[in-house]
């Protein structure tokens, strides 16, 4: 008995002097450290495997001319390196393009959508969007796909170790607390209810992915609940983020990002933060949520 614990122990959590990094979930679904995989081991594995990945990016209104350059330029650098990517670029408004130097294994593929009326609107929309834009091509045309929000930046490589089935972001301000801390939907008629003491990790919206028939059931699910609860008139605390933590509770991820992955600068770096891999840019909140 003794042995069995230690020896659970050791396997789920990275332990060093300082702190502990989970390595793996109670459904055994690995998470990825900056330092729990070997990246000349995937190189090879994928050389022989080639795989297209996609990143799926919305730049509607000010977030087209104030984050999308800053965050194709990081994307080139970073993501996925050397492997062949297709970006999906939705926005409103051509005018604002930027122009980037794109490396080689680089497609760019640009889509017009319109402008929603309210930013809650555009974030919630885009679950919609995503799921059109998959059963329409998305899925002929890769083997991963990533939704990632426009004002983050790459910092460091973003790679191989992503992919998986099902891919879900560990939230940084989160993932060191219980599931009764965390900003869950507790509205009992909403569709992204989770009744208190139940639930894993609270995801961050701002990245996931995986397979495009599972990101497909994904986004379909949360905007059938985000319609539903809309026809009730009710809005969740995190809007899709409710809703895609729902989807996960339900739906358990099979691969999960540190926090690593998705890091806000502003934040103090604890030891368990040791390469940030995409990190938030500055919000200007006053800014970016009047229309005009
Ligand atoms: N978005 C956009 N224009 C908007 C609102 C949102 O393009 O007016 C897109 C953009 O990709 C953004 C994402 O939706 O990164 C999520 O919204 P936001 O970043 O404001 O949410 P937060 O990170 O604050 O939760
Ligand atoms: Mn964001």
């Amino acid at each position: 008995m003794h042995f069995t614990l230690k020896f659970c122990l050791s396997y789920r959590y990275a332990a060093d002097s300082t702190h502990l990094r989970l390595r793996s979930t109670s459904w055994s679904a690995p998470i990825v450290w900056s330092d729990t995989y070997n990246a000349s081991v995937l190189a090879k594995y994928y050389e022989r495997h080639p795989v297209m990945v996609g990143l799926i990016v919305f730049a509607v209104g000010r977030y087209l001319w104030l984050y999308l350059g800053n965050f194709l330029n990081s994307a080139n650098t970073f993501f996925m390196v050397n492997q062949r990517v297709i970006i999906y670029i939705m926005l409103d408004d051509f005018y604002y393009v930027p122009w980037i130097n794109l490396n080689r294994y680089r497609t760019v593929k640009i889509f017009k959508i319109k402008q929603e009326w309210k930013w809650q609107d555009i974030s919630m929309m885009r679950m919609k969007i995503i799921s059109e834009h998959i059963a329409d091509h998305i899925r002929y045309e890769v083997g991963y796909v990533f939704c990632v929000d426009v004002d983050r930046v790459f910092k460091a490589n973003y790679g191989l170790e992503t992919p998986g089935d099902s891919v879900a972001q560990l939230h940084a301000y989160w993932y060191k607390e219980s599931p009764n801390a965390v900003p869950y939907e507790r509205n009992e008629s909403s569709e992204a209810y989770i009744p208190e003491g139940k639930g894993d990790f609270y995801y961050h919206a701002a990245v996931f992915g995986g397979t495009p028939a599972e990101v497909l059931k994904i986004t379909k699910e949360c905007v059938e609940g985000i319609m539903s609860d809309k026809g009730k008139n009710i809005e969740t605390v995190w809007h899709d983020e409710s809703h895609l933590n729902k989807y996960f509770f339900l739906h358990r991820p099979t691969k999960l990002l540190s926090p690593e992955f998705c890091w806000d600068s502003r934040q103090d770096k604890t030891p368990d933060i040791q390469t940030v891999k995409l990190s938030w840019e500055v919000k200007y909140y006053g800014l970016l949520r009047r229309l005009v």
